[in-house]
């Protein structure tokens, strides 16, 4: 059999400790075998982002700017014990933030779901992707205590001199107060990235905020969706045979639990690193969540939604077999070659993409898998392996299917 060609290269930027290693048994395993693989590659290890003083990380941003679809391999996120266990020069900033400022996207984190494994709540039969505006909020609020009783105002000043003033509260006693913002532009482009997403994947859109209670912050969110809504989607939604569905947060997840799940929940900041925890865990494992950057001016940048498995990457270092789960990120690689077929016209890649997902859920279906699902899944003829075992029956499958 030939190998299948790539017109355009895909991002490849690679990373730290047990998913590194996942990383390069994935390539050659289960894709260098059966594809041309055409990549430009990014080595985003802590060692290499601290030799380059970091600007592999802007590099590899500005690289998916060019040929619009990336893939990442988990990375450390420096803290003072890594600045301490690799020797860094300094605290690296997260390369996940480093990028996602570069591209200025939205994330849309969806787990990968196996007959095997039931879902917490009974109902959900689909995937339920979450789509978190990251930015603003209380993330990047300015807050204080109020020592005692006194008045708290809101005060804007304006280029131009003018003001505007409002009492917030005339404390009578000590309390606490904070200031949030966001930005029409940075709503904007988060209506765009779930919008197009929305019609990307066919799927509905759902939006919640508290409008009713928060009359100008979250009645802008609300109405900034409508518009552009209205005025650049309505029709594309209606051909796609998809909806976009507004409500209260609190009513979306009362709906959310009741639902089958196939669609998208797009949430403002705080909701969405609420929310998208409490998803992840009621499908099961962290281990299958997928997630993907979606930047306005059409970047895609795929990854696992974990992080480099550090306790499983120490008893490889002694010598252990670990039983570490490759699905998120083998699927991180396929939703890049996917992308890359489409955007290129190259139907092998993407068919190519599909069937080595299908492998992968065919292997699990089968009973094999590793320890992470082997612990959740209620069925009694499980058979769990380890990482190696687990890819070389992957690639049985897929052998079968090519
Ligand atoms: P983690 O790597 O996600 O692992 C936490 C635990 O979850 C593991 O110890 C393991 O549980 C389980 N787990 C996660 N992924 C698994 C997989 N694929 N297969 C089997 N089990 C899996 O989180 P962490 O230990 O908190 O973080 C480790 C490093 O990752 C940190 O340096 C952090 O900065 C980085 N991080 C990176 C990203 C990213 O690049 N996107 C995201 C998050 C964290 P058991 O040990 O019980 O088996
Ligand atoms: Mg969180």
């Amino acid at each position: 059999m030939s190998k299948i060609s790539m017109k355009t290269p895909i991002v490849e930027m690679d990373g730290d400790e047990m998913t590194r290693i996942l990383w390069k048994l994935i390539k050659d395993e289960l894709i260098c075998p059966f594809v041309e693989l055409n990549t430009e590659y990014y080595d985003l290890g802590l060692p290499h982002r601290d030799e380059t003083d970091d600007q592999v990380t802007i590099d590899a941003a500005n690289a998916i700017k060019k040929y619009h679809v990336g893939v990442k391999c988990a990375t450390i996120t420096p803290n003072a014990q890594r600045v301490e266990e690799y020797k860094l020069k300094e605290m690296w900033k997260s390369p996940n933030g480093t990028i996602r400022a570069i591209l200025d996207g939205t994330v849309f984190r969806a787990p990968i779901m196996t007959a095997s494994i039931q879902s917490y709540v009974k109902g959900w039969k689909k995937p339920i992707t979450i789509a978190r505006h990251a930015y603003g909020d209380i993330y990047k609020a300015t807050e204080y205590r109020v020592p005692g009783k006194g008045k708290a105002e809101l005060l804007f000043t304006g280029e131009n001199g003018e003001s505007f003033r409002q009492t917030i509260y005339d404390f009578e006693c000590s309390g606490v107060l904070q200031g949030q913002y966001n930005k029409d532009s940075s709503i904007d482009s988060f209506a765009h990235a779930c919008f197009d997403y929305a019609l990307d994947t066919k799927q509905d859109l759902w939006f919640a905020t508290k409008d009713t209670i928060s009359k100008q912050y979250d009645q802008t969110f609300k109405l900034r969706f409508a518009d552009i809504f209205e005025k650049e989607y309505k029709e594309k939604f209606a051909a796609a045979g998809i909806e976009y569905f507004y409500t209260l947060i609190d009513d979306a997840v009362a709906r959310v639990i009741r639902s089958e799940g196939g669609f998208i929940w797009a949430c403002k900041n705080y909701d969405g690193d609420v929310m998208s925890d409490m998803v992840s865990t009621a499908f099961g494992s962290l281990a299958m969540m997928t997630s993907v950057l979606v930047s306005p001016d059409g970047n895609f940048e795929y990854e696992a939604a974990h992080g480099t498995i550090t306790r499983h990457y120490y008893k490889y270092l002694k010598g252990e077999k670990t039983s570490s789960n490759p699905i998120a990120t083998i699927f991180a690689w396929t939703g890049a070659l996917r992308k890359r077929g489409e955007l290129d016209g190259n139907a092998a890649l993407s068919t190519f993409a599909d069937k080595l997902e299908d492998a992968c859920m065919e292997t699990i279906e089968s009973g094999t898998m590793t320890g992470d699902l082997a612990l959740l899944c209620e069925r009694g003829d499980v058979k769990k392996v380890n990482s190696t075992d687990f890819i070389a029956a992957i690639r049985a499958n897929l052998e079968k299917k090519l």
